[in-house]
């Protein structure tokens, strides 16, 4: 086998450890520390795959939490504690989470509060939150600027805005719900009400409008794109994957070559980015 010396060794790692609603986690962080987008998942799975990647939990300086629903905040109350790492919300998501129930644990620990578009640090971390319109009291984006790298997340998407298209559009990295299949959600088994709430502007994001706006935003610096968040009921990867690629096709982006494009499994990591 033969290795190129001359490859600049990654400094970064960015690792879907789960999307979906089963519950969301991303993990950003170097070889010393890291910080977690969302805690939707049981604690020790989160420390479990982390382990897996070679990450410990206790390097974990920070989470940063998009919105209060169960699938984004569960284990939340397991980083105050010994652990006593600081929750980062804004403060509308902060109250959301005190008064949620589906908290497994109440959070007692650091509260650190965000304002939507004013930039923050955490260590080599640059950070701005910006309002995303869903079914919840507050929800936000995170843009975080790292190294020479700009990784936009934005997920729990009911419309798109000018202010998710300014982000999205400083992204090299990426990572925008395709909830579901415009076709599967109206055919399928969902009652009316569902339907009318995840459509409602509110909701979650098609593949289609997804795709649409893939190819409004992009650019020759857009790396790489995961789609995250993806139904279980209403959605395939295949189906999500080939109804984006065939927007940006037509438009002639080329997927795998001027940009890689991902889906994200539900449940288990996915995805892993090493830059
Ligand atoms: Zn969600
Ligand atoms: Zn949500």
């Amino acid at each position: 086998m033969q290795y190129d010396l001359f490859a600049p060794v990654p400094k970064y790692k960015l690792i879907s450890l789960s999307s979906g609603s089963s519950g969301n986690c991303y993990y950003l962080g170097t070889s010393q520390y890291g910080i977690l987008i969302d805690a939707g998942i049981g604690m020790r799975t989160i420390k479990k795959y982390l382990r897996e990647y070679g990450v410990a939990m206790e390097t974990i300086v920070a989470v940063l939490v998009t919105h209060d629903h169960a699938d984004h905040i569960k284990s939340i109350g397991g980083f105050g504690g010994k652990l006593n790492i600081p929750v980062y919300a804004t403060e509308i998501v902060h109250a959301g989470i005190e008064r949620s129930r589906f908290v497994e644990e109440k959070f007692t620990g650091v509260k650190r509060v965000v304002e939507k578009e004013k930039t923050f640090e955490i260590k080599e971390f640059q950070i701005t939150a910006f309002e995303v319109p869903h079914d919840t009291i507050e929800n936000v984006g995170y843009q975080i600027k790292v190294g020479d790298k700009t990784i936009v997340l934005v997920t729990d998407v009911g419309c798109i805005t000018d202010t998710i298209s300014k982000y999205a559009r400083s992204a090299n990295h990426l990572i925008i719900e395709a909830n579901y299949d415009e076709e599967m959600l109206s055919c399928g088994r969902y009652p009316a009400y569902l339907k009318q709430r995840i459509t409602s502007g509110m909701g979650h994001l098609s593949n289609r409008l997804t795709g649409e706006l893939l190819t409004s935003i992009y650019h020759d610096k857009l790396d790489e794109i995961w789609l995250c968040h993806l139904s279980q009921d209403n959605n395939h990867p295949d189906l999500a994957y080939k109804t984006v690629e065939c927007a940006l096709n037509l438009q002639g982006i080329k997927v795998g070559k001027d940009v890689t494009l991902k889906t994200l499994s539900r449940g288990k990591p996915s995805g892993l980015r090493e830059f």
